[in-house]
């Protein structure tokens, strides 16, 4: 179980993306990767193996620079798959969900199976791709983010701390937990999500600690969360010294 960043903020993510990946360092890891939409609602993604440096050389030496307020980042510590760039998250599903992971989703083959005679192609073989892919298929059938997001979550078995974007939704992401930690940041100049409060120290030190099952909607100015039965609830704001 490794690291996990995001946020929907005024100001360019990338760089809060990447020094949050750099405080999730002391943490061992194999790959890093980020995603975030563009002003033109595409998504634009970096992955890298090996360190952290490597995804900012990536991004360096880009032509087609990464920018835009809303993205998710990862370093991930491979469970199912391979440690290569393919493997490495966030995933992708259809064009229209982008999800990073931390934890194991018990029964995604059973998930690949049906996925696959559902007409989804895999381009890599973790366990976290179903959830990427399971959300798409959700949402085909509801114009609500967050209800596809608890639709698809009722079918995995197994442990995760997710963050989720679409281009459909360009001002949200969805972020949820089930035996892997997950923790909001909220600033004055936007939300933010992170695996470990640490990511975020210096864009904030107000946290709600999501609690198991919870489900968060994160906007630029505004936060809502959502117990494991769906009900809206308060979570206290902890401010860190
Ligand atoms: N099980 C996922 C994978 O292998 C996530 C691993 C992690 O928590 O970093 O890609």
């Amino acid at each position: 179980m490794c690291g996990i960043v995001g946020g929907v903020t005024n100001r360019d993510i990338t760089p809060l993306l990447l020094d949050g990946l750099k405080r999730l360092e002391y943490r061992g890891y194999d790959s890093s990767g980020l995603i975030v939409l563009s002003k033109k609602n595409s998504f634009n993604r970096a992955r890298s193996v090996g360190k952290v440096k490597n995804l900012e050389e990536n991004l360096r030496t880009r032509k087609n620079k990464i920018k835009g307020n809303i993205g998710i980042a990862h370093t991930r510590w491979a469970t199912h798959g391979e440690p290569i760039e393919k493997n490495a998250h966030p995933h992708i599903s259809n064009n229209t969900i982008s999800v990073v992971h931390n934890g194991i989703i018990e029964n995604y083959l059973e998930l690949k199976d049906s996925q696959i005679k559902q007409g989804y192609k895999f381009t890599s073989d973790t366990d976290t791709e179903v959830i990427a892919h399971a959300i798409d298929f959700a949402m085909q059938s509801s114009d609500s983010f967050l209800e596809s997001v608890q639709k698809a979550i009722t079918t995995f078995d197994g442990a995760y701390g997710l963050g989720i974007i679409s281009p459909n939704y360009p001002n949200t992401i969805i972020a949820t937990r089930k035996g892997s930690p997950l923790v909001i940041g909220i600033a004055k100049n936007g939300n933010y999500i992170a695996s470990d409060q640490l990511a975020l120290l210096p864009t904030t030190n107000k946290f709600i600690f999501l609690e198991e099952g919870d489900i968060a909607e994160l906007n630029l100015d505004k936060v809502t969360i959502y117990d494991k039965d769906g009900i809206e609830v308060n979570r206290p704001i902890k401010t860190s010294k």
